[in-house]
C-alpha cells in the first residue's frame, strides 16, 4: 500500500517542486542592483587580503567608460560624495548596515541624500589609474563594519556575469 501512495503522489510532488524554484524566494533584504547599467563585466574580482594590512583587492572592478551612469545598488541614504585622495568616491548606507561604495564616480548625489535602488548617484570619473590604465573601471566595494565583503553576492545570482578570462 505504501509504495503504491510514493508512487501516485511522484507525479503531483515533482511540478510542485518545479514551480516552487521559479518563484522568487520572500525576503526582508531589498531588491539589489548592479551599479551599471548593461552587461556586468568583471575585469578584476574580489580579492581580500588574509590580514588588514596586506594588499590586496577590497571589490571588483567592473568594465565601465568615462561619463557611465553609476546607479545605487540598493535603498540608502548618502554618507560620503566626494574626493578622496583624488577620486570621487560615494558611500551608500544601506539599511542593513552595509555599506556599499563606487569609486572614481563625479557624485550627482550629497550627503543625506535617500536613494533607491537603481537611482543615479554619479557618473564615472575620468583619470584614474586604478585598472592599471588598460581599461576603465568601477571598483565597487561592499562593507560591513570594518569588514569588506564581495559585493557581487548582492547580484541575483541566476544574472549573467562576465567574468575576467
Ligand atoms: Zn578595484
Amino acid at each position: 500500500m505504501i509504495p503504491v501512495l510514493a508512487a501516485a503522489a511522484a507525479p503531483l510532488l515533482a511540478p510542485l517542486a518545479v514551480l516552487g524554484l521559479g518563484l522568487p524566494l520572500p525576503s526582508a533584504s531589498p531588491a539589489w542592483v548592479a551599479p551599471l547599467d548593461g552587461d556586468v563585466r568583471v575585469v578584476r574580482a574580489f580579492d581580500p587580503p588574509p590580514r588588514a594590512w596586506l594588499p590586496g583587492h577590497r571589490g571588483v572592478d567592473l568594465d565601465a567608460d568615462p561619463g557611465d551612469t553609476v546607479r545605487a545598488a540598493g535603498p540608502g541614504s548618502v554618507t560620503f560624495a566626494s574626493d578622496l585622495a583624488g577620486r570621487g568616491v560615494v558611500v551608500v548606507l544601506h539599511p542593513d548596515g552595509r555599506r556599499t561604495t563606487y569609486e572614481p564616480v563625479t557624485a550627482t548625489v550629497s550627503v543625506g541624500d535617500v536613494v533607491r535602488a537603481g537611482d543615479r548617484i554619479g557618473v564615472l570619473a575620468t583619470g584614474d589609474t586604478h585598472c592599471g590604465g588598460i581599461v576603465s573601471c568601477l571598483h565597487w566595494g561592499l562593507r560591513r563594519g570594518r569588514d569588506y565583503l564581495d559585493p557581487m553576492r548582492l547580484l541575483d545570482p541566476g544574472r549573467p556575469v562576465l567574468l575576467p578570462p
